[in-house]
This record gives C-alpha cells, sequence and structure tokens, in this order.
C-alpha cells in the first residue's frame, strides 16, 4: 500500500518532530513538516497531502486563516485537516470546525489520541466520495435518504422534515462534530435567525425518537454534536 503522505503545520519544533516520528513509525506514513500557514499553502500547492494536521496557534497567518483558504481553493477543498488546538481557544476551534476542519486535538495530546484521530481520519477519507450518502445502515439504525425511510431495529421510525434532515446532515458527517451553528445553515438553511437552543430541542426529539440508535448522536460539550457510527 502506498504510504499516506502526511502535512504537519506547527511553528514548535520539538512537538512537530514528535508528530512525526510517531507517524512515520507506524510505518504507513510520510510526514513532511513546515512551520508556517505561507509554507503549509505552498506546500500544498506542489501536490495536495492525504492528510493536513494543523496547530492554530502560528506565526503571522493563523491556523483558522490557513484553513479557510484551503477550504477555498480546488485542489485542497477535500483534504481533511486535523487541528491542534489550546483548550483556551474554543472559538477558534468552533470556528474551524465551521471552516470545513474535519476533527481536532487539544494540547497537550497524547500521541496515541494523535495517531487514533490520524488513523480514524484517513479511513474516512478513503471511504467519501464526492455524492452525499443515499443510504445508512448501522446495527440499529438503517436510513434510505431518498426514500425517506428510516428504521431502528426494523421498526420503522416517523420523523418530520427537519428531524430528517437533521439526521441526514449529521449522518452524512459521521465522526465528525458538527457545530450547531452549521446545523442551522445547513439544515434551517439560514443563520442565526433561530436560537442555537432550537437545534437542541430538534435533536433531543430525534434521539428520542430512534430509541436505542439515539444514542449514536453524541453532544459534543461547548462544540455540538456528532453522529457516531456504530
Ligand atoms: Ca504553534
Amino acid at each position: 500500500m502506498p504510504k499516506h503522505k502526511v502535512l504537519i503545520v506547527e511553528d514548535e519544533q520539538d512537538i512537530a518532530r514528535l508528530i512525526k516520528h510517531t507517524l512515520e513509525r507506524s510505518g504507513d506514513a510520510d510526514a513532511e513538516v513546515v512551520g508556517s500557514g505561507d509554507a503549509a499553502l505552498k506546500a500544498v500547492a506542489a501536490g495536495p497531502p492525504d492528510l493536513i494536521i494543523l496547530d492554530l496557534n502560528l506565526p503571522m497567518l493563523s491556523g483558522v486563516e490557513v484553513c479557510r483558504i484551503l477550504r477555498s481553493r480546488a485542489d485542497a477543498r477535500h483534504v481533511p485537516i486535523i487541528m491542534l488546538t489550546a483548550r483556551t481557544t474554543e472559538q477558534d476551534r468552533v470556528t474551524g470546525l465551521d471552516l470545513g476542519a474535519d476533527d481536532y486535538v487539544t494540547k497537550p495530546f497524547s500521541l496515541r489520541e494523535l495517531t487514533a484521530r490520524v488513523r480514524a481520519v484517513l479511513r474516512r477519507s478513503a471511504k467519501t466520495e464526492e455524492r452525499p450518502a443515499a443510504a445508512y445502515q448501522g446495527t440499529h439504525l438503517s436510513a434510505d435518504f431518498d426514500a425517506v425511510a428510516v428504521a431502528v431495529d426494523g421498526e420503522s421510525v416517523r420523523l418530520t422534515r427537519r428531524e430528517f434532515e437533521l439526521l441526514r446532515y449529521l449522518v452524512q458527517n459521521k465522526n465528525r462534530v458538527v457545530s450547531r451553528d452549521r446545523l442551522l445553515e445547513r439544515v434551517w438553511g439560514y443563520d442565526r435567525l433561530v436560537e442555537t437552543r432550537s437545534v437542541d430541542v430538534h435533536v433531543g426529539r430525534l434521539r428520542g425518537k430512534l430509541g436505542g440508535a439515539g444514542r449514536q448522536i453524541e453532544t459534543v460539550v461547548g462544540l455540538g454534536y456528532r453522529f457516531i457510527d456504530s
């Protein structure tokens, strides 16, 4: 199997080297380190990697800016991004996720945790297709998004239009954190006219209707929701 090309964007050299060493030791990654957002954009232009590990705290161009620029570029729009964030910069983390970063790891992180996230993101991106999923089949939950049919353990579940769209969006972004603002924008179709609390209300109802499968919709405190593949 060809090795995964990973770009590490981190100005703290010790941390960058440690991440590089850890990923390469696993045997299936080749990691390149750059120390600034500018260098990251150049490296991506030279050849998009399979994954970018992006520290948000960078000199000059911030990680959030780098994320925004990458997501606006055709050659980098689909490259998965894992953000490295400080515990104190929750707003950056939320912004990064809104901009389309795939996951985040909070500093100080364990290398085992980071490696697990890297594996999960690479596995997911290998499976991701351009076309949104038309169906989902989990252990208990099954959903046919074209036929607007949802069932739990073979029992059909009646959802409102909104609940159905909410489930569809969460499933399409499974194993990723989706913020309330993003749900409002994508499911409700407008920004901030509705209180984010109403997202919580709808998620609560959706969970209730899904019974045992409702547990697959996790609350990520301070950030939003995540549908766990199960
Ligand atoms: Ca840094």
